[in-house]
């Protein structure tokens, strides 16, 4: 009987780490979207076959095991839903076990657990770890009522019993100590992978992400001979605003910044900021003459816009951009970003509040232009 214990608790184990891994961003809550609720409903129900078929035979028509506890498991993340979903398959699962008086009353057994353990995790207010202790003796006191009613002597099997109750424990208790470990780690690596990607600041991409996107666009621009341009922007005469105001207005100036170039890039446009008051746009298929038309209304809607200091104060900004585009017949296309920073010093050294394109990407547009 030992060994049956640890294979149940390993079946149970190793299937949740596959189910986790597969739903790792999309994690059962309770506010997960129906689909999600549906299959993780279904995908408990299949770990209950599997379970039952790895069962301790009682007499000829009884069996034992852990079904129960997958069903606990998604009524305790996922509410009503998964549940009722679980017991439905695990139902036709054992059905398909056997048609007898034993498997009529594992349907009835299955949804009273279901609605009783949906109503604990939904209605009572009781620590995380008390509700699943409650969850667990509740299911199990279900299933051992059941075996009451389909054994004749209930003496005769008690030895079962107790293997069942203690079983249902220690793999019940076991299990949650995993779910909650693995599911604490995916959300940590998560949140982690996330943050090493963005700016504190702004929230926009870094430049490490920046790096990344900016290799493989151009990579693929390259074998695919498409278009692709990059824009650099940078504040003008952003020391002055610290200077005047503070660091921390600067901050809030440099937010503000970002959710208006936010909002005045494309889909699949990759929006960083590259330090200080500095920013750039990759702009996958994008032409020179396209980059700047977007360009020049980044700088026109910036020159537009009121910043709004605490106390609201409010102030104008102007930034001067630099531009440069792919041409497929570029040898080297990675000088593309310092041909566009040597742009924006163009145009920081001729007067700011401008565009300027890097020269190779003028005598590029008029090579295609007079080859047209
Ligand atoms: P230019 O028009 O030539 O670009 O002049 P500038 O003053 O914008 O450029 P400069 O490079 O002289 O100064 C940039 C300033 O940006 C200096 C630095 O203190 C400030 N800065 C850099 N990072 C941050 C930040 O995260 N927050 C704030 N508030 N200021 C920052
Ligand atoms: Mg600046
Ligand atoms: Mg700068």
């Amino acid at each position: 009987m030992l060994s049956d214990l640890v294979i149940n608790i390993s079946i149970l184990m190793s299937f949740t780490f596959i189910w986790h891994q597969l739903f790792r961003h999309n994690r059962l809550t309770m506010n997960s979207p129906l689909k999600i609720k549906l299959l993780d409903g279904l995908i408990a129900g299949l770990l209950g076959i599997i379970l039952m078929h790895y069962s301790i035979q009682v007499n000829e028509i009884t069996i034992l095991d852990l079904r129960h506890i997958p069903v606990v498991l998604v009524a305790f993340f996922g509410g009503f839903i998964p549940t009722l979903v679980s017991v439905i398959v695990i139902s036709i699962g054992r059905f398909l076990i056997a048609y007898n008086f034993s498997s009529v009353v594992s349907l009835f057994m299955m949804f009273t657990i279901a609605f009783g353990a949906s109503f604990i995790s939904l209605r009572l207010r009781l620590t995380p770890w008390v509700k699943w202790l409650t969850l667990l003796v509740y299911s199990q006191t279900i299933f051992s009522l059941a075996l009451y009613i389909v054994v004749d002597n209930f003496n005769e099997v008690l030895d079962f019993a107790l293997y069942h109750v203690i079983s249902t424990m220690v793999g019940g208790t076991l299990i949650y100590h995993f779910v909650n470990y693995i599911r604490l780690n995916s959300e940590l690596y998560l949140k982690y992978k996330e943050s090493s990607q963005r700016d504190s600041l702004t929230g926009l991409f870094n430049v490490r992400s920046f790096d990344y996107y900016y290799n493989s666009i151009l990579t693929k621009t390259m074998e695919m001979k498409g278009d692709c341009s990059i824009c650099i922007i940078d504040v003008d005469h952003f020391k002055q605003i610290n200077d005047t105001y503070g660091h921390l207005a600067g901050d809030q100036v440099l937010k503000q910044l970002a959710n208006l170039l936010k909002s005045l890039t494309r889909e699949g446009d990759v929006l960083s900021r590259n330090g200080g008051e500095e920013f750039s746009i990759i702009l996958p298929h994008c032409n020179h003459e396209k980059a700047k038309e977007i360009a020049e209304r980044i700088r026109r809607k910036v020159e537009e816009e009121p910043f709004y200091l605490s106390g609201n104060k409010q102030i104008n900004l102007t930034v001067s951009v630099g531009i440069a585009a792919y041409y497929h017949e570029l040898e080297k296309p990675y000088t593309l970003f310092q041909e566009a920073d040597d742009a924006l010093y163009h145009a920081k050294r001729n007067g700011r509040n401008i565009v300027c394109s890097s020269s190779r990407s003028i005598r590029d547009t008029h090579s295609v232009i007079l080859n047209n």
